[in-house]
């Protein structure tokens, strides 16, 4: 399943979460504040991986733990 990522409108945490596409749009809560003024942001790392096969694999962004996608925030 896709990886998806989220912003929190209120206190500017972002994280991401595996979701089935059919819930990618769903509501979702912070998992900082627990609001669910959130949006949905496009990954940059799953959105990269179409022009860099080597990371290609679904799990291409498990380094990012935490959303501090240093790794792929190029
Ligand atoms: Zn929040």
């Amino acid at each position: 399943m896709p990886i998806y990522e989220y912003k929190c409108k209120d206190c500017g945490t972002r994280f991401e979460r595996i979701r089935s596409m059919k819930d990618a749009d769903a509501s979702i809560g912070c998992q900082h504040c627990a609001s669910d003024n959130t949006v949905r942001v496009l990954s940059t790392c799953y959105t990269k991986s179409d022009g860099m096969t080597s990371r290609s694999s679904s799990s291409g962004c498990a380094g990012c733990s935490g959303g501090s996608c240093s790794s792929c925030s190029h």
